[in-house]
């Protein structure tokens, strides 16, 4: 069979899987930070599963553009920078600068992530450095690339803001969690979420790819359930949270 048509068909299985794991995601929250619980196994520290979880994302796609015969083409490199801008921060500066959780991380959940960022990497890389036409330098003036371009990074500014906006919530030593009131908290319970999400359409715009849609929809089936369940935790751990803020899309949800 050819590479491209069992290309399709893996990426039309992952995106069926995307919708399951959504939907069990709906009932079910991934046993990690505050959703931590007894009976998930060994566990790591929450660093070190973060950076080892994370890792094939910012190596593997190296891997498959300097194995290419695309590194001269400068749509491909801004690609890449794109991708390594978010993976770099996520991968090793993310798990750095985190504070301290009372919670570990069970390896069920590290290594779950790992295997979906092996997939996810491989299948987008694969497709953008290798199966699809070159994009041409004329796509960097094409709507859908500007425009993606800047949906993904207001959303990475949005991601790394909120973040940050978390990590300031507890001093040194500290492991309560509590109410946080700047940024775009003030009108979601999830930015960081909103964030990524917003990334990852942008990705998936300004490489017109069905891998980079596969992906925008992982991220929503991963995180807007999670976005839905940190709200109604919120709500009920915190009598006084404020009663106008939504879950996840400013104003509306
Ligand atoms: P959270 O918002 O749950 O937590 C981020 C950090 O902030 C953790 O260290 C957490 O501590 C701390 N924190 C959270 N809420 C509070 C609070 N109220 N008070 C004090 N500290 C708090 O995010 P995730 O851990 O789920 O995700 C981290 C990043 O990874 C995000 O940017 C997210 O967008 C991204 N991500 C992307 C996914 C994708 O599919 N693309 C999937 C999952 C995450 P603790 O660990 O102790 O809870």
């Amino acid at each position: 069979m050819k590479e491209a048509l069992w290309f399709h068909w893996i990426l039309l299985i992952w995106t069926g899987l995307a919708v399951a794991v959504c939907v069990v995601l709906l009932f079910l929250n991934a046993p990690y930070g505050r959703y931590t619980r007894r009976g998930w196994g060994h566990t790591i520290n929450p660093k070190w599963g973060w950076f080892l979880m994370e890792s094939p994302s910012l190596v593997l796609p190296l891997v498959f553009f300097f194995t290419s015969s695309r590194p001269q083409d400068i749509t491909a490199v801004l690609f890449l920078a794109m991708w390594e801008a978010h993976y770099i921060q996520r991968t090793l500066v993310f798990p750095l600068v985190m504070k301290k959780s009372p919670y570990q991380m069970p390896l069920l959940v590290m290594f779950l992530a790992l295997f979906f960022n092996i997939i996810n990497s491989s299948l987008n890389s694969r497709y953008l450095f290798v199966l699809a036409q070159p994009y041409g330098i004329d796509w960097l003036l094409d709507w859908r690339f500007i425009g993606g371009a800047v949906l993904f990074f207001s959303g990475l500014v949005i991601n790394i803001h909120s973040d940050s906006i978390l990590r300031s919530l507890r001093k040194p030593g500290e492991t309560a969690y509590k109410v946080p009131q700047k940024g775009l908290f003030r009108y979601v319970s999830s930015p960081n979420y909103f964030g990524e999400i917003m990334e990852w359409f942008g990705w998936a715009v300004a490489t017109w790819s069905l891998p980079g849609a596969a992906f925008a929809l992982w991220t929503v089936a991963n995180l807007a359930p999670r976005a839905l369940a940190n709200h109604r935790w919120y709500q009920k751990t915190f009598s006084h949270y404020p009663p106008k803020r939504k879950a996840l899309i400013p104003f509306l949800f």
